[in-house]
């Protein structure tokens, strides 16, 4: 394993960031730590990192316990979202500091901050300041810089949070390919599931300082284990289970609430069986998908998703009346809350 959490808390003051923390994170995957703001993903990468030290429970790098160990014995690299380089040192020397630390040779240090700058794809620009370098190519200098020493494993900390949304799709689709060529242990904390789905090989819940769910982006989002997760992992409506969407469904739940994602609604234009009638009420164009909003006989607005190419077919209209019905709804023991 290249990382293990084992039943780790951490308090401050009286409030509790993390709670029980649990996980197993293979040697070189990709996993990312998913979860709204305040959920303790930075807390739980700061007691990776030993930048925190945990009340209680231990942690393991690369089968060593590494509780007590020192941020420097831990071998890690770190990127956080505001990665101060050093501004009056130029790319190379950027990437080369924790060698020259090191005392590495000159010849190493040369030869390893070449590969490094190819490997991040900023050849030619090593003898640039950070001021001249765009927001995302800085955040690619950071990485180089923490790949230098060869880390255990490599923390990133919204790493791509304060570039604009362009950039930051660029960035993502290239650390999966980066991390495909490196192959380090890599934990990932972003906020933003997109971002998530798309970098991480397992994704890893995080609520209220405690895991909600781990496992792959399928897996989270076509099986989510807590109404806080099916919320969070994607749009969803929210019903109560007496809508007649279910009712004529069959749909039964011994739950309040049901959950439906805005694709699983089924649009037709003439009653066939299970459906019920609905009205659209507005037609929004997102692109490559079309949002219908559709208020049933009961008074319930349902918001339905669907492609460009049905809703031709269809070819719905403000105001028409259509008939719908549920394709996939779940309901979920515990009451969620965000
Ligand atoms: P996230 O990264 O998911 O947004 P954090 O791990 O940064 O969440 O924080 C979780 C909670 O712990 C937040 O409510 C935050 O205010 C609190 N917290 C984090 N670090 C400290 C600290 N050093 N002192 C006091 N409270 C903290
Ligand atoms: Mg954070």
């Amino acid at each position: 394993m290249g990382i293990v959490v084992e039943d780790v808390s951490k308090q401050f003051g009286s409030f509790q960031a993390v709670s029980h923390i649990n996980l197993k994170i293979e040697s070189g995957s990709l996993v990312a730590l998913l979860g709204p703001s305040g959920s303790g993903k930075s807390t739980l990468l700061r007691l990776i990192s030993g930048l925190e030290a945990p009340d209680s429970g231990r942690i393991w790098l690369t089968g060593e316990d590494a509780t007590y160990q020192s941020v420097q014995d831990r071998n890690i690299g770190f990127v956080f979202q505001h990665y101060a380089l050093f501004k009056h040192l130029t790319v190379r020397k950027n990437i080369a500091f924790a060698l020259e630390l090191r005392k590495t040779p000159a010849k190493k240090i040369k030869a390893r901050v070449d590969e490094l700058l190819e490997l991040v794809q900023l050849q030619g620009l090593g003898d640039r300041y950070p001021s001249q370098l765009s927001g995302g190519q800085r955040q690619r200098v950071a990485l180089a810089r923490a790949l230098a020493v060869e880390p255990k494993v490599l923390l990133l900390d919204e790493p791509f949070g304060a570039l604009d949304a362009q950039v930051r799709k660029g960035l993502r689709a290239w650390l999966r390919r980066l991390h495909d060529e490196v192959h380090v242990t890599t934990v990932f904390v972003t906020h933003d599931q997109e971002e998530a789905m798309e970098v991480a090989d397992e994704i890893v819940i995080m609520n209220k300082g405690k895991i909600e769910q781990i496992g792959t982006p399928a897996q989270i989002y076509d099986h989510p284990a807590s109404a806080f997760v099916m919320s969070f992992i994607g749009p969803v409506n929210v019903l109560p289970s007496s809508s007649n969407i279910f009712q004529a469904n069959g749909f039964d739940s011994p739950h309040p609430e049901v959950f439906l994602r805005p694709q699983d609604i089924l649009i037709e234009t003439k009653s066939t069986e299970a459906t019920v009638p609905a009205r659209v009420s507005r037609i929004i164009h997102l692109g490559w998908e079309i949002q219908a909003e559709l208020t049933l006989d009961d008074g319930q607005v349902v918001t339905a998703h669907l492609s460009r190419e049905r809703f031709d077919e269809l070819s719905l209209q403000p105001n028409q009346r259509v008939f719908v019905k549920p394709k996939d709804a779940r309901a979920f023991p515990l009451h969620y809350s965000i």
